[in-house]
């Protein structure tokens, strides 16, 4: 069973740093089976060729992130998610990670773009899934579902269930950011086995791993702000979280 703690107690609980990634650090707490994550203020692009800090950030990316995977929970999609426990932590089941990036497009843009040299911002007529290897040293090749079953990263069942949770969560995602005036364009899942083996969905739903459009203007309030020089980067994660709240999480 497990226990919740309250959030002074949670992070006293912290105990080792088992991992820090670009964006986020994650401490062992004294339950086996339940991470700590802190939220950092670093922004990376470009397989972290380009950086910056922006006090705050992560702060939005929690609270953002914390929000979406309520949200999903309420709507029957379960995640390694357990609770925000305060401005920049959140407490999360351990999963394995599945070395996969799952990305999900509705919108042409990024690097379907360059790769292929479509137009840019086309409506698709079928979301596309697209899967990548996660390393860094490889700068996350994208790979078929063939090489991800037969180079054993994950099982044919599991890539079944991640494609099939990824379009559930396409599919709420876009209705959900629709309802707040926003385009959901495209962006990453990762996924993790829990201790039973079942497949989570993981890591984080934030403007650091989505595309936001602003349904009329088009004005991108996500990183790409940063990875393009837009400026007001902190202002368009900002603009999601006062939508998402102001929406709230009925309907
Ligand atoms: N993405 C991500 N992490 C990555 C690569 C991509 O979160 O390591 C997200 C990105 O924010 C976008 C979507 O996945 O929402 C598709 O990204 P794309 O492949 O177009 O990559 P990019 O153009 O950023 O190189």
């Amino acid at each position: 069973m497990l226990i919740i703690k309250s959030p002074l107690e949670v992070l006293d609980m912290a105990e080792e740093l088992l991992y820090e990634g670009k964006a986020k650090k994650i401490f062992s707490t004294d339950d086996p089976n339940v991470l700590l994550v802190q939220y950092k203020d670093s922004l990376t692009a470009f397989n972290a060729k380009k950086r910056d800090e922006k006090a705050g950030k992560g702060h939005l990316n929690n609270v953002i992130s914390s929000w979406i995977f309520t949200w999903l929970a309420k709507k029957g999609v379960e995640s390694h998610f357990i609770k925000q426990v305060d401005e920049t932590h959140q407490l999360i089941r351990k999963v394995e990670i599945i070395p996969l990036e799952t990305i999900v497009r509705n919108v042409t843009t990024g690097s379907l773009c360059r790769r292929l040299g479509v137009e840019e911002g086309k409506k698709l007529s079928r979301p596309i899934i697209e899967f990548s290897y996660k390393s860094d040293a490889l700068d996350d090749p994208l790979i078929n579902d063939d090489h991800a079953i037969v180079l054993g990263w994950a099982t044919e069942e599991e890539v079944a269930t991640i494609k099939s949770i990824a379009l559930k969560v396409n599919k709420l995602l876009t209705e959900l950011f629709a309802s707040v005036g926003v385009l959901l364009v495209d962006f990453k899942l990762e996924f993790g086995r829990d201790e039973k083996g079942r497949v989570l969905l993981a890591d984080e739903i934030s403007p650091d791993t989505c595309r936001f459009w602003d349904s009329k203007t088009h004005d991108h309030l996500d990183k790409d702000r940063f990875r393009k020089d837009l400026g007001d980067v902190l202002g368009a994660y900002e603009e999601i979280w006062r939508r998402l709240s102001a929406r709230g999480m009925d309907a």
